[in-house]
């Protein structure tokens, strides 16, 4: 069995006392958990006041979005080096927002992804489907270009350090979520593709959480499919308990 990563997304909520309230709560509910991994990610004003609110804790933290360049004259960005020098271990990339509300292309997901691989940062790499192409039966074209052009000559040292985040876009923040069968239909079709381009030993580690109105009362029956290994998690992040009810899952 791969070891689970189950992440939260707080996307653009929290003040600074939230961000302290919802990491002790945390820290109470999953300090003792080894056998996973388990990541926060805050706006990136609070990623400072996160990683002193987890000190000590197993919980790893990382950012929501960063560019590609190391320096220079790109106002409002954030360089990989920042994120590894605030001592993220992840971030996310890529994610449907970023893509649909800030016109991220996948070769810009590219260059992201293997800038944040050259420092040592874990990509969780978004990709997903709206619901115009599933209802026109071309979910796996779309999420599989995603996948092939997110990785274009992507080349990693561990096949724990990139994380695939398979987010249907219809699921997202609306409170439905695929089926079981669904998410697990399209991971194993992502694995086939991660096989195509890493080979089959290789995908058989790699990790591919499921996001989408993920909650604590679906997490279990989604943890439970061969291919689903984790969870990116928005809205139900945004509470301790039910975060925490989530990366406890049972399956
Ligand atoms: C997300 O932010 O990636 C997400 C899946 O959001 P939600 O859980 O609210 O649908």
């Amino acid at each position: 069995m791969r070891r689970p990563i189950l992440a939260a997304n707080w996307k653009m909520n929290n003040l600074t006392a939230d961000a302290k309230k919802l990491c002790a709560g945390l820290k109470e509910e999953l300090s003792g958990l080894r056998d996973r991994d388990i990541v926060v990610c805050p706006p990136s004003i609070l990623i400072s006041t996160v990683k002193d609110a987890l000190a000590g804790t197993l919980i790893g933290f990382g950012a929501q979005n960063m560019y590609y360049k190391q320096s220079g004259a790109f106002t409002g960005e954030l360089s990989p080096d920042m994120l590894v020098d605030a001592q993220c271990r992840y971030v996310i990339i890529g994610h449907s927002e970023r893509r649909q509300l800030f016109a991220e292309t996948d070769a810009l997901v590219n260059l992201k992804v293997k800038a944040a691989l050259e420092v040592g940062l874990t990509p969780i790499m978004c990709v997903g489907e709206t619901k115009d192409e599933r209802k026109a039966g071309k979910e796996k074209d779309i999420v599989g270009g995603q996948i092939r052009a997110g990785l274009k000559d992507v080349k990693f040292e561990s096949p724990l350090g990139l994380v695939i985040a398979y987010e249907p876009i219809w699921a997202i923040g609306t409170g439905e979520t695929a089926t079981p069968q669904d998410a697990q239909d399209m991971h194993a079709y992502i694995r086939s593709v991660l096989t195509e381009i890493y080979g089959e030993e290789t995908a058989g580690l790699m990790r591919i959480q499921y996001g989408g109105s993920v909650k604590p009362d679906n997490i279990d029956e989604l943890m439970a499919c061969e291919d689903i290994d984790g969870a990116l998690v928005g809205g139900a992040s945004l509470e301790a308990k039910s975060f925490a009810r989530i990366v406890r899952f049972s399956a």
